[in-house]
């Protein structure tokens, strides 16, 4: 056992991988969380472990295009007006991370967490007995016209395949053998073999909870109000009292960035909304995530139903469920599926966005007693395991497995 104590704040999945990771490499761990574990952003993903996302959002060709979807109600992006100042910062970052310099290195970096992530998710969901909440059936992105498909084939698709992805071009019938259920709205698109997801996000964050707590981790329900780190320690302020941990890891999703402001770091962290709709699909069925990237919505079978999940909407955590959002989903769920299906039940939660579309892992140079893991945007589940890997590797003063400077959150002074 490791002499140090280590604080965590936040018990998302970011916070629960490294929990258990640290807990593995025999630190004593204490993770603090306002809300049950995985009920934040983790509760309500589209459940795919990603490997083929290594590309970072912001592009000038996607810069163009921003005004034309903020403006068309049923494009998957929307903005709420009174959280325009908030994304002041988050908008001067994202121009600067559009130039091609620093879009080629976020793909590198992209690239580099993408080689470790399967290692560091099988050990977690081994060690947690949690692989049977993950299946291997590969994922679909489809194309509603032979033109999207042919663009997409000669942009993103090759990139990734120049980026070592598994990927296969199916035409519609193609589509079809694979997923006889889904209406013929396609002209085919990309299958990735070696995409899994998990049939319930909520569960796969109980079970590392539960793995945690049996083996010595503490949990404490409550709400840190804030953080002052010392020479020797740092002081953690709850609600009604304070404890001290060696080293405190931030993982608080969204809520970082209040929580790091006292302390001099300014981050450019947004939250970027999505939603999901659990959905009743009768007699059909579906056997992998199928993506319409026209739109930007997925639906995946999960324990619970099918999760229809997507959107991208600027807007503050707590503003209440928008349910033109929801809307727009379903009336493209319904093309998909040739259907009308039943609801279930509907959620939105913030996904922590960086304008470069990296997370923000590692040491804080001004309080070295300070780690942080957070801004993982659409990609929190797929970089959850390594993220925890990293911190822990971090905190035993080891060389990283992945260079950390492209993730530090200095990059952004
Ligand atoms: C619709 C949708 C679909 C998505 N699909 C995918 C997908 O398919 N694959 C993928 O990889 N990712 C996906 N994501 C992204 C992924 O869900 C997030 O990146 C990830 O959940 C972030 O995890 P986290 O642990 O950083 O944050 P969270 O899960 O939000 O956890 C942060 C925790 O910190 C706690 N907290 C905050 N402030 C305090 C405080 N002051 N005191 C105590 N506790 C505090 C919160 O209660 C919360 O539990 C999707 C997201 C959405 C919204």
């Amino acid at each position: 056992m490791q002499s140090s104590h280590i604080g965590i704040i936040g018990a998302g999945i970011v916070g629960l991988s490294t929990a258990l990771s640290l807990q593995k490499a025999g630190y004593k761990v204490t993770l603090i969380d306002k809300e049950a574990p995985g009920m934040g952003a983790s509760f309500g993903n589209a459940g795919l472990f990603a490997d083929y996302a290594r590309l970072p959002f912001a592009k000038f060709a996607m810069m163009c295009k921003m005004p034309g979807m903020l403006l068309d109600k049923s494009s998957p992006l929307s903005m709420q007006s009174s959280y325009i100042p908030s994304l002041m910062p988050y908008g001067w970052g994202f121009f600067k991370a559009c130039f091609p310099a620093k879009y080629a290195k976020g793909k590198v970096a992209l690239r580099a967490l993408q080689e470790h992530t399967r290692a560091c998710d099988r050990e977690l969901l081994e060690l947690a007995g949690a692989a049977d909440l993950v299946k291997a059936e590969g994922c679909l992105g489809l194309f509603a016209t032979e033109e999207g498909f042919a663009t997409a084939q000669a942009g993103d698709l090759q990139e990734r395949r120049e980026q070592g992805v598994n990927l296969e071009f199916l035409n519609a019938g193609q589509v079809r053998e694979l997923e006889p259920d889904l209406a013929g709205f396609h002209a085919g698109g990309v299958f990735y073999p070696d995409t899994r997801f998990t049939v319930s996000p909520v569960e796969l964050s109980r079970r590392y909870a539960r793995h945690f707590a049996e083996n010595g981790g503490v949990i404490l329900l409550d709400e840190v109000k804030g953080i002052k780190p010392g020479n020797d320690d740092v002081e953690v302020q709850l609600s009604d009292r304070s404890n001290r941990y060696s080293q405190v890891v931030i993982c608080t999703g969204v809520a970082s960035k209040d929580l790091l402001a006292p302390l001099g770091i300014k981050v450019p962290l947004v939250s970027e909304r999505g939603y999901h709709l659990t959905l009743d699909i009768g007699d059909k069925a579906l056997t992998r995530p199928v993506g319409w990237l026209d739109k930007a919505v997925f639906l995946t079978p999960m324990a619970d139903g099918v999760r229809l999940a997507g959107t991208a909407e600027f807007a503050s955590a707590d503003a209440p469920l928008n349910p033109q959002r929801a809307e727009a989903m379903l009336e493209h769920a319904k093309v998909m599926l040739g259907a009308n299906p039943g609801i279930k039940s509907t959620w939105v939660g913030s996904r922590p966005s960086t304008p470069d579309s990296l997370p923000v892992i590692g040491r804080v140079e001004q309080h070295p007693r300070v780690s942080v893991a957070f801004g993982h945007g659409h990609l929190g589940l797929t970089f959850g395991a390594v993220t925890g890997k990293l911190i822990t590797e971090t905190i035993q003063g080891q060389e990283t497995s992945v260079d950390l400077s492209p993730f530090s959150v200095a990059r952004f002074n």
